[in-house]
């Protein structure tokens, strides 16, 4: 049931055990002529690039030998296998298309390591990987139905193109889909249909990773069930993705989504808390993605990701909801996916479903677009904030996980608390059900049943305003921790960032932590991988 790729000889005479990392690299770039499929740069410029993500913040700059684009899997293999066999050992990150914010998808060691750009998009946009593209299998034969099965370096947006082509897609998704199928697979993947569908992560039925060894297994449900479950939500620690076989559902044609307003956070959460209750029901008594805002601050509500409520010309008052100057407001987002043969009953039933929530009664907006066109809404605002150079900008996220039997006390402690009317970007706040997330997988969730993402998600500029800055922007995430630590709320970190080993520890909490260091000692034993998690000191 293992299928391990053969491993040519010539990797016993890379000897890449000097001292000297330009050595080194002299050995893998004489070996790697012919050696690899694809090419291994030491371009700095590629350098550099392999070295920066969203974040923006990192302090210190990656020590990097080399770039590697791989031309096929086996390419990954021999890399990571030289990586492991070597006396001294070096790191190895794969880097998907470098969305962490925290320089996760770097090597953090005092040694030089090589990134597997496993993304390869070029200036232009378009990929360059030499991988074969997304393989749609309609009804699979099994009872599990259509998949499709990607390159773990692929694009969401590119999975859901060419599922579409089939009238297929995916079932669970994340709000923006400029991220790679591994890279979401390490950390969960989630968006408003989380709730109904699970994370990213639940709807995956088989997996080829490259282990820390160089071995390539083919993992499931049925084989290597361990590392299987030890990849989804691993952080990277585990193995290199190379092929995820996604479920995949009929795609719906077009989307209903409406916005509603509270000034209330009760009525809020209560409502939340009711649509996702509703999981599993047929589609016309349910909503098919619940997700929502918390606005602090007037100007937000105005900005790019709520232009859907106003106009810049007709822009939308706090006190038109009754709210009052200091107040908070909390949008609630909710869709309805149809195709044009029930298109007659969706008003119906959104009006239902509307009927049965406790918002401000002014307050509904409603749009209706292309299916592919919700999904992919998140890449509009990009190419907004890009024209305005306002997306290459620090961003010092923090998202978390809080327990629903403590959300009432987040609210007051940071939304209404720390954050003093003053944002740098959208908060979004959505609950999911903990049933629907596999305690097998290494992804750590809190310990009620129903929790809330909250993600702050901010940009800092350099505008002179100090509470835009990216210090004070990062304090103030330490703040909201220190608060939460404080209150004795037990909150997760979502595409957590910890820096030392307790810290860890407290993430995972003991049982979890035990099983997360198994695994590590199993499938990556001299800790090559994904280092920039700062996960496990490197040993070299
Ligand atoms: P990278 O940053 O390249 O890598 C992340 C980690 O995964 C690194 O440790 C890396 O070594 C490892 N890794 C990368 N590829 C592989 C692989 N093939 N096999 C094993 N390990 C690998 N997340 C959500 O869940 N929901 C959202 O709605 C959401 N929206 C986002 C919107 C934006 C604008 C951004 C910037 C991020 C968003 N994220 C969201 C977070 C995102 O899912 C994570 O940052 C994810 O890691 C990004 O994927 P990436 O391909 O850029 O990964």
């Amino acid at each position: 049931s293992i299928s391990t790729v053969g491993f040519p000889v010539e990797v016993g005479h890379l000897d890449l055990d000097h001292d000297d990392h330009e050595y080194d690299l002299d050995r893998l770039m004489v070996f790697g002529r012919g050696f690899f499929d694809g090419s291994l740069s030491v371009d700095p410029a590629d350098l550099h690039r392999a070295s920066v993500d969203f974040g923006g913040g990192q302090a210190t700059p990656a020590k990097l030998m080399a770039v590697l684009r791989p031309g096929s899997v086996n390419d990954v293999v021999k890399l990571v296998k030289a990586a492991y066999e070597s006396r001294r050992g070096f790191p190895v990150s794969a880097r998907g298309h470098g969305h962490s914010t925290n320089g996760q998808a770097r090597p953090y060691s005092s040694a030089p390591g090589i990134v597997i750009e496993m993304s390869n998009y070029n200036n232009k946009n378009v990929m360059t990987t030499m991988m074969k593209p997304p393989n749609v299998v309609i009804d699979g034969g099994d009872h599990r139905g259509s998949y499709v099965d990607v390159w773990g370096g692929e694009l969401w947006i590119e999975v859901l193109k060419a599922s579409m082509e089939h009238g297929l897609a995916p079932k669970s998704w994340t709000d923006y889909l400029y991220l790679s199928v591994g890279g979401t697979l390490s950390n969960g993947g989630i968006s408003g249909q989380a709730f109904n569908h699970g994370p990213q992560i639940a709807n995956v039925h088989e997996l080829d990773v490259v282990t820390g060894k160089g071995e390539l297994l083919t993992c499931s449900e049925e084989q290597n069930t361990d590392l299987f479950h030890g990849v989804l939500g691993g952080l990277g620690q585990f193995g290199i993705i190379t092929r995820a076989r996604i479920a995949l559902e009929p795609a719906p044609q077009r989307v209903r989504w409406v916005r509603v307003l509270y000034s209330n956070f009760h009525d809020f959460t209560k409502d939340q808390e009711y649509l996702i209750s509703l999981h599993g029901k047929p589609n016309s008594e349910r909503f098919d993605y619940v997700e929502g805002f918390v606005i602090v601050d007037e100007g937000l509500i105005n900005n790019w990701r709520s232009s859907f409520f106003s106009s810049p010309r007709n822009p939308i008052k706090f006190t038109s909801f009754g709210v009052n100057n200091g107040g908070v407001i909390y949008s609630l987002e909710i869709t309805r996916n149809y195709d044009e043969s029930t298109s007659h009953a969706v008003d119906q039933e959104v009006e239902a479903l509307l009927k049965k929530l406790n918002y401000i009664p002014s307050s509904v907006f409603t749009t209706d677009l292309p299916y592919m066109d919700f999904l992919d809404r998140v890449h509009k605002a990009e190419l907004k904030l890009r024209s305005k150079g306002l997306w290459e900008v620090p961003h010092p996220w923090l998202n978390l996980f809080v327990p629903k039997s403590r959300i009432a006390d987040f609210d007051i402690g940071v939304f209404k608390g720390i954050l003093g009317n003053k944002t740098s970007g959208p908060i979004l706040i959505y609950p999911m059900n903990k049933n629907k997330w596999d305690h097998r997988d290494s992804v750590v969730t809190p310990d009620e049943e129903v929790f809330y993402l909250v993600a702050l998600l901010k940009s800092a500029l350099d505008s002179g305003d100090e509470t835009q800055s990216l210090e004070y922007l990062s304090n103030q995430n330490r703040r909201i921790l220190n608060f939460c630590d404080e209150a004795g709320i037990k909150v997760k970190q979502y595409l957590p960032h910890h820096s030392t080993e307790e810290e860890w520890k407290g993430h995972f909490g003991e049982i979890n932590w035990e099983r997360f260091v198994k695994r590590k000692v199993e499938y990556d034993p001299r800790r090559i991988l994904a280092t920039g998690q700062r996960i496990f000191a490197p040993q070299f």
